[in-house]
């Protein structure tokens, strides 16, 4: 089947490959009688893949021992709450806002902090820069420090996570990853807690994937629902209630995918982060090249993985998108909050996508300058 090219910031696209297995495994997994949605957590198939999953996570992305890995419920959103009910202490928290989603971040720990602290803004520049972390004004003895390495709706992103302990902060780094993870490696050694939700790069909605390292559990405040107190969950393999066994599911056959990836003698995410780096270069390029496209965002912190550009006459804009439409590249209306274009260059987008773009915004461009 040929499909389109989905540029969805997401829920976004998911490999042809995986649709395709879940597809024929949908009314009887491995000859149980049962699709994967019917079935106990707690029975021993369901089990199966669950460990499948965890196992294949835990390779892929290098976690370390000492660090759990918990398959949750509510997205990126309840994490902005299910963070600070772990982690704050009640006392002040720090957050970098380099974005939409840091920002939402940094208002729903108020809730919860005493004191929800702006250590550093990218506002002034309408975010498109990342405020350098010699200029964080971090504070004493906060809980921890919030950051969102990739922030999906303005186009900056961490190419390299703060050491916070050369900023003088002891504090545990709390990293929104949602919608790069998996793209590239993560430094453990940065990290405290990693959060995301599954739908951009992992898998469908409903899964969210926390990585916690294990001295940070068993502080959560009283107030902190049973089911979201992370200590409670690792004890529990992550099924103190019913997990998301679907997106476990999805996910897990996402990350069988990823292992198979190679890419100039390189393997999974290594591969995966070559591939992604000569994407997000070739659309780069394309819009600089040209006099008809813009990117606003300064180049050491452009995203690999969501791209905003601005087309110089937006008047043209309507036209831009149903031409695209025609063409078989979906969803590339920008976010309502910034305008212009968005094309999302997730795993699942493969070179021939970005080049179908790239092809067809030269095309736009000639026709139209
Ligand atoms: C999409 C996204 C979220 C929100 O996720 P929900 O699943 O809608 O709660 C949070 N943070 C980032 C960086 C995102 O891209």
């Amino acid at each position: 089947m040929n499909r389109p090219y989905n540029f969805s910031a997401g829920p976004a696209a998911i490999p042809a490959e995986v649709l395709e297995q879940a597809a024929a495994e949908m009314l009887d997994w491995h000859g149980s009688g049962m699709g994967v949605m019917e079935m106990s957590h707690r029975g021993k198939e369901f089990i199966s893949i669950y460990e499948q999953a965890e196992a294949d996570l835990r390779e892929l992305l290098a976690v370390p021992a000492n660090f759990k890995i918990l398959f949750m419920q509510g997205g990126g959103l309840a994490e902005n709450a299910i963070v600070p009910l772990n982690l704050s202490r009640a006392a002040t928290v720090d957050f970098v806002v380099t974005g939409g989603w840091s920002q939402k971040s940094q208002k729903e720990a108020l809730k919860y902090a005493s004191e929800s602290r702006i250590a550093a803004s990218g506002h002034e520049s309408g975010f498109t820069t990342l405020p350098a972390p010699s200029t964080w004004q971090l504070s004493k003895g906060a809980s921890y420090v919030h950051l969102c390495s990739n922030e999906t709706i303005h186009g900056v992103e961490f190419h390299e996570l703060p050491d916070l302990q050369s900023l003088g902060s002891d504090a545990p780094l709390v990293i929104d990853f949602s919608s790069h993870v998996a793209s590239r490696g993560v430094d453990w050694s940065r990290v405290g807690v990693a959060f995301g939700g599954a739908q951009k790069n992992l898998g469908p909605a409903g899964l969210t994937l926390v990585v916690v390292r294990e001295d940070l559990l068993g502080h959560a405040l009283p107030i902190c629902p049973s089911a979201f107190d992370y200590k409670i969950v690792a004890e529990n393999q992550s099924m103190y209630n019913t997990p998301p066994t679907w997106g476990i599911y999805m996910a897990g056959l996402t990350f069988q995918w990823l292992k198979r990836q190679r890419e100039g003698g390189l393997t999974g995410i290594a591969a995966i982060e070559q591939r992604n780096i000569a994407k997000a270069e070739l659309l780069y390029n394309a819009i600089d090249n040209s006099q008809f496209y813009v990117n606003k965002v300064a180049v050491n912190c452009r995203s690999r993985m969501n791209i905003p550009f601005f087309l110089r006459d937006e008047s043209r804009n309507e036209a831009f998108l149903t031409g695209a439409r025609e063409r078989g590249l979906l969803q590339l209306k920008g976010h309502k909050s910034v305008g212009g274009m968005r094309a999302s260059l997730y795993n699942a987008m493969p070179l021939e996508g970005v080049q179908a773009l790239v092809t067809y915004m030269r095309e736009f461009e000639q026709k139209h300058a």
